[in-house]
């Protein structure tokens, strides 16, 4: 049904409501209703999303998209990112590609919460945010381990330990810069590497929430899917695959399924000046092509299907909605950033956030400690001699917040 209401059409189907413009469904019948307005009062109901300003349902399970476009993150789309959010607590992040960092600070919710990252495969629009949130989340005020999950690969070097034991390697300056400065205890990176082979088979159980991999076909051996189950939802993503007969056999039913649906050929030879060799490869052999993805949605029947990983614009949704319809003519969305799905047993609903420019890291949920200076590596003297102290403007600095704070802190040497 189609509701108008505020000035803002909302398209229902099959249990699903859709903010206009943002999402495209198929077998839409239509209704009205009239609310009085009001010159003075607010209106009665916002079809958008405010970050922070809505309570989940215990029973509900709250999906947000950080990240829908292609390996050049661009101001309209980050590379791939998936933010879980369930009515329990728990909060999952299903891959951390290029430029999601951004999005995910977007979301107002404490680093604390943020500490749970399963990587599909280790393309650095999955995962070229990984060192952004572990060293961000620090700054940030998580004050735990970030925990990761990702796969293995056909060799020791092609899997997650050995990529990301590099990744801390290579942060090793900017670590240590952080001893004595900040709350380190964020520092700290759990990873947990799972066989890319493994079927259908559980990877994470805790609090309730089971999490299922299996093999994507995409690229290199290594490649993984993922399943979520909770409360009796089910969320399935693919991260970067071809269509494969394990993602059309465990994620039947699902109640969202979010699978990479890329640029049809045609737009890559013409936006993107690929030639049509390499757009036919990478278009419907790495990647899935729309008319692809709408097979595997029409085997898999989702209660609702999300189309991800393409520049989803003006002249690109069309090509792309039109070739998913000559497969699929069930529930659909074309993600983009931002667009939030709240997901309950009776419902589906999908409307897009409204961003703060502005936002700061949200302050720690447990208590920080002070640092410990003692752990400080310190400046050779070469370069401490190279210090201009300007004694008298600093000395001010610390007179001033100790009266503010009622603290002692010294004007350090
Ligand atoms: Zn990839
Ligand atoms: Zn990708």
């Amino acid at each position: 049904m189609q509701t108008r209401k505020h000035n803002i059409i909302t398209l229902c189907t099959r249990g699903i409501t859709l903010a206009l413009g943002m999402c495209l469904v198929g077998g839409l019948s239509v209704i009205s209703s009239a609310h009085a307005a009001s010159p003075v009062k607010a209106l009665e109901e916002r079809d958008v999303y405010y970050p922070g300003s809505e309570d989940l349902a215990s029973d509900e399970m709250r999906v947000i998209a950080c990240g829908t476009g292609m390996p050049n993150a661009r101001p309209k789309q980050a590379a791939a990112c998936w933010l879980v959010e369930l009515g329990n607590g728990d909060k999952f992040l299903f891959d951390i590609g290029s430029g999601s960092s951004e999005r995910i600070s977007a979301l107002k919710i404490p680093y604390d919460y943020l500490d749970k990252v399963f990587i599909g495969h280790l393309h650095s629009d999955h995962f070229g945010d990984l060192g952004d949130l572990w060293i961000g989340g620090v700054i940030g005020n998580r004050i735990k381990p970030l925990r990761v999950w990702g796969p293995s690969g056909h060799k020791p070097e092609f899997g997650t330990k050995y990529a990301l034991s590099h990744m801390e390697k290579m942060f090793t300056w900017d670590s240590g810069s952080r001893l004595g400065n900040v709350d380190i205890r964020g520092q700290v990176l759990e990873v947990n590497e799972f066989d890319y082979k493994a079927v259908n088979k559980e990877i994470y159980n805790e609090n309730g929430v089971s999490i299922r991999t299996i093999p994507a076909i995409h690229a290199l051996d290594g490649p993984v899917s993922f399943i979520l189950e909770w409360n009796g939802l089910k969320f399935a993503y693919s991260s970067d695959t071809f269509p494969n007969k394990w993602w059309m056999e465990h994620t039947k039913g699902a109640d969202i399924a979010i699978h990479e649906c890329f640029i049809t050929p045609n737009d890559l030879v013409k936006k993107q000046k690929w030639t049509p060799g390499a757009a036919l490869n990478v278009g419907t052999q790495v990647h899935t092509s729309p008319a692809q993805f709408g097979k595997v949605m029409s085997a898999i029947k989702p209660r609702l299907a999300v189309a991800y990983h393409f520049f989803n614009d003006f002249d690109t949704a069309p090509n792309v909605e039109k070739m998913v319809r000559t497969t699929y003519d069930g529930p659909l969305a074309l993600a983009v950033d931002y667009m939030v799905f709240n997901i309950t047993k009776d419902n589906i609903r999908v409307r897009m956030a409204v961003i703060d420019k502005d936002i700061w890291p949200q302050p720690a949920v447990g208590k920080k400690l002070p640092p410990d200076a003692s752990k400080r590596i310190g400046f050779s003297e070469f370069i401490t001699n190279g210090r201009v102290p300007f004694k008298d403007v600093v000395d001010k600095i610390y007179s001033d917040i100790n009266k503010k704070y009622g603290t002692n802190i010294p004007t350090p040497k």
